[in-house]
């Protein structure tokens, strides 16, 4: 059974997931968002040792954490990225757009891709390609334990915004058909922003979800 850590960090309050699994004593930091140093301090404190970073998507206020988190880890743990997001990850994020300067950290070196297996320890991991938020978005499927970090696809009655440059509106709702509602109704998601949600509640009542 994974343990996880949640943090709300950041000017858009976002949510930084710390993973950890205890029989490969395994870590992931999914989205860094902010004060890196808060998440390390709760890995040490925990003793668990950051070994890698994922991202579902290279917004700033997703990745403003890494370069802190970097810095207090040795060696650095790689930064997980789809390449479609690189060209926002080299432009920071977006952040100059919201009056923000930050170190995005150290630049990706693992390629993400659809249908990719990541492991923490035994634990598999999919990969789902989830464009429309931004071009490269990913969500992390864990199936045996029924959960998904699903980024800013989508909310607790509510869906990622589609406004920002790379963001498209039925991009991003054929990503929720057939990316988030294909699983079993029972799956949490662990969201971006917000509380965490099931598949089945967001599919019964998400406002942006009836027909
Ligand atoms: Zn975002
Ligand atoms: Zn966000």
């Amino acid at each position: 059974m994974l343990e996880i850590e949640t943090f709300m960090l950041g000017p858009a309050v976002t949510n930084a997931y710390l993973v950890h699994d205890p029989a490969s004593d395994a870590c992931a930091v999914i989205d860094p968002a902010w004060d890196g140093e808060r998440i390390l301090a709760t890995a040490r404190r925990r003793d668990w040792r950051i070994a890698n970073i994922w991202l579902t998507h290279a917004h700033f206020d997703h990745l403003g954490g890494a370069a802190a988190i970097a810095d207090g880890c040795e060696p650095p743990p790689p930064v997980a990225l789809h390449p479609d997001d690189y060209p926002l990850w080299r432009a920071k994020g977006g952040a100059p757009l919201f009056g923000y300067d930050i170190d995005p950290g150290p630049e990706p070196t693992v390629e993400l891709a659809h249908g990719q297996k990541l492991h923490l320890g035994e634990v598999e991991f999919e990969v789902r390609h989830a464009p429309g938020h931004t071009p490269g978005h990913v969500m992390f499927y864990c199936a045996a334990e029924g959960l998904m970090f699903c980024g800013d696809v989508i909310f607790q009655y509510g869906i990622g915004r589609t406004d920002m440059p790379g963001g498209d509106h039925q991009t991003l709702m054929e990503s929720i058909r057939t990316q988030v509602l294909t699983l079993p109704d029972k799956t949490r998601l662990l969201t971006g922003h917000g509380s965490e949600t099931t598949v089945g509640i967001e599919r019964a009542t998400n406002p942006f979800l009836q027909e």
